[in-house]
This record gives structure tokens, sequence and C-alpha cells, in this order.
């Protein structure tokens, strides 16, 4: 069951791998929205040298303070974050993939890579590069391999903001909510939605 109360019509896999700004947006968007959602971090994200001043809405935030927020957010919405286990490599198998790490195995039917400038793993599993040496994907961030996403600073050769990592996140997410739907996917929520969810915690 989603925040929304919305229940997906099959319970798809997806793991994310990366928990910086992109990572953790699309795992909140997959997990708050039914989908079996597992996250790997190794903790390097650039966010710990940051300070945002440029976020729109929020006027100031250390990059830390606002990597706490997020993960809190993304673990309450049902996400499971392995944070400390990296990903050693990621290989199709059958209709899906299987993630093997410096702790254990696992498997998933969709794979969301959010690793920052590494693009290691996008490279091992075959993924199209751009001229400029990134990641090449289309507007919803889906690599030519199919069901393998890569978002955040990986897919741009400089423009890296949390910004529009949190974007790359969402919209891989979205997607492929929309594959499972069979239909374009919204996550739009309304004032009584806040209400059922928080209750007299929503802020007026
Ligand atoms: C000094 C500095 C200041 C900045 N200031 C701003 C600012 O003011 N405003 C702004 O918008 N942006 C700022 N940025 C940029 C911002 O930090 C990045 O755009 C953003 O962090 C990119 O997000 P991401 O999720 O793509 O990658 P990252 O934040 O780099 O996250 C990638 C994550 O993936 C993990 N990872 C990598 N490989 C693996 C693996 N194999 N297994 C598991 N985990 C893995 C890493 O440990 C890391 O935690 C700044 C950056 C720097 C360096």
């Amino acid at each position: 069951m989603s925040a929304n109360g919305d229940e997906t019509e099959r319970s798809a896999s997806v793991i994310v791998v990366g928990g910086g700004p992109a990572g953790l947006s699309a795992a909140l968007f997959a997990a708050k929205n039914g989908l079996e959602t597992t996250v790997f971090d190794t903790d390097e994200t650039w966010m710990h040298k940051a300070h945002l001043f440029n976020y729109l809405g929020i006027g100031s935030v250390g990059g830390t303070e606002f990597m706490a927020t997020a993960r809190q957010q993304v673990d309450d919405l049902g996400a499971d974050r392995h944070q400390g286990e990296e990903v050693t490599s990621v290989e199709e198998r059958g209709d899906g993939f299987v993630v093997e790490t410096d702790a254990d195995s696992y498997e998933a039917d969709y794979v969301i890579l959010a690793t920052g400038a590494n693009r290691d793993l996008a490279e091992e599993l075959g993924c199209a590069f751009t001229e400029e040496g990134v990641v090449d994907v289309d507007v919803d961030m889906e690599t030519s391999v199919e069901g393998v996403y890569a978002t955040g600073a990986m897919v741009r050769p400089e423009e890296w903001q949390a910004a529009i990592a949190v974007g790359d996140g969402a919209a891989a997410a979205l997607n492929v909510l929309s594959t499972e739907k069979g239909e374009y996917y919204h996550d739009f929520d309304v004032p009584d939605d806040a209400a059922r969810v928080f209750g007299e915690h929503v802020a007026e």
C-alpha cells in the first residue's frame, strides 16, 4: 500500500544503485507507489560538500542535513535502504537483473543507476554512451538497455545540480510505474491525501 492508498496491480521490484539526490528521489516515487524498492548507497554523495541556496522552495540547508531528511522520507515511505552496501555488478538475467553487492546477491525487475559521476556499472551493462562520454538516456531516463535507467550526474557532462538530479530520479521511477500500469502514471496528491496520511501533523 502506498501513501496514496493505491495498490499496484503487480508488485514489481526496483533496485536503486546510489543514494544521492537522484537515487533517493527515484526510491521515494517507487516505494510511495507500491513498488518493492531497495536502495544501495556507499554515502559518498557530493551533497556532503554542498550547502544549498538554489533548491527551489528551500531557503538554505546544508547538504548533509538535506540528505538526512531525504533518507528519513524514503524510509518512511517504505524503501529498503542498505546504507554502506556497495553494488559490485549488475547483470541481465531472464526478464530482470541480478545485482551483486559486497554482502549479497539480489534480483530485480528494474535497475535505476544513480551513482553520481561514476559510470562503471552502466558501461559494464552495455548501456550506450553519448559522444561526450555520459550515459545516453531519453527524457524518461531509460538507457539503451531495457529496464535500466540512469539518473543524475552520470547522464550529464556538467550542469550538476541537486534539483536536476531529483527530477531525473522522479522521471525514472514514474516511467517504471507507467510501464507496469500500461498507461501514463501520475503521482498527484491533494490536501485530503495529506490529511489522511499525516493527520494532525499537516502544516497549515
Ligand atoms: C563542493 C560542491 C558543492 C555543490 N553545491 C551545490 C549547490 O549549491 N547546489 C546544487 O544543487 N548542487 C550542488 N552540488 C552538486 C550536487 O551535490 C550534485 O548535483 C548531486 O549530489 C548529484 O546527485 P547524484 O544523485 O547524481 O550523485 P551523488 O550525490 O554523487 O550520489 C551518488 C551516490 O551513489 C553512491 N554510489 C556510487 N557508486 C555506488 C555503488 N557501486 N554502490 C552503491 N552506492 C554507490 C555514492 O556513494 C553516492 O552516495 C555541489 C557539489 C559539490 C562537489
